[in-house]
């Protein structure tokens, strides 16, 4: 009940002009593949397992992906990416994730992204960041305590989990850690440490040009199953 009544007040949120009126655009006008398609055109909530113990954390939904299908990392290469990677560790029911209700499902991991709507060339201004996160830091304030490992997917993603993170009582260092592939830090955070691992993001600019290939996006969430002793 508590994520029916977050995902409620989310999707109906419009407090960034810009965002609002791009992802409302983008669902009108469409892409002439999916133009037969309804688009989802609204924030798009975290997804996965209600109890997780790896959260990811990711950038924002893409336009013709997320914006589209309404479902996290759904309908994109990122997406393909990702999930792929997340079965073949075996955190994920299914290597593809084409739209809600095609059967997937993760275990014992949930996506969310730091920015809940579509941005215009997958990049929010550091305003729309600060007025999205309260979303964030909410939603992990549920999941806490039983998320063992959190996943930041890129630079944005890791300083968006380390202020998330912080906002909900964990002691972040000063100065911050510093976002790199396969880095692993520890967050002291109520008498434990929680891991925060950084992985590249899973967007075409970086597997395409060899940046991040299968197996280093393997390795960290192989490392994150392990962690949450999955
Ligand atoms: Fe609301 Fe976040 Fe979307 Fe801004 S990006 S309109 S804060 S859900």
């Amino acid at each position: 009940p508590a994520f029916a009544l977050l995902e409620d007040r989310l999707v109906g949120c419009r407090a960034c002009p810009r965002l609002v009126e791009w992802r409302e655009r983008v669902a009108r006008e469409k892409r002439a593949a999916y133009a037969d398609e309804e688009y989802w055109g609204r924030p798009v909530p975290g997804w996965g397992a209600p109890d997780p113990r790896i959260l990811v954390v990711g950038l924002a939904p893409a336009a013709h992906g997320a914006n589209r299908t309404g479902r996290i990392f759904t309908g994109d290469r990122s997406g393909d990416w990702l999930f792929a990677a997340l079965h073949r560790v075996g955190l994920a029911a299914l290597p593809t994730s084409t739209h809600a209700g095609d059967g997937q499902a993760l275990h014992g991991t949930r996506l969310v992204s730091a920015v809940r709507c579509a941005p215009p060339d997958n990049k929010p201004t550091p305003t729309e960041r600060d007025t999205c996160a309260p979303w964030l830091d909410e939603e992990l304030a549920l999941l806490l305590p039983g998320v063992e490992v959190v996943v930041a997917l890129g630079a944005f993603g890791w300083a968006a989990a380390l202020t998330a993170l912080g906002r909900v009582g964990a002691e972040v260092p000063r100065p911050r850690p510093r976002f790199g592939h396969g880095v692993e830090v520890r967050l002291p955070l109520d008498g434990r440490d929680l891991p925060l691992l950084g992985c590249y993001h899973p967007s075409p600019h970086n597997t395409v040009t060899g940046r991040l290939t299968e197996q280093m996006t393997d390795e960290v969430l192989g490392r994150a199953a392990v962690l949450a002793r999955m």
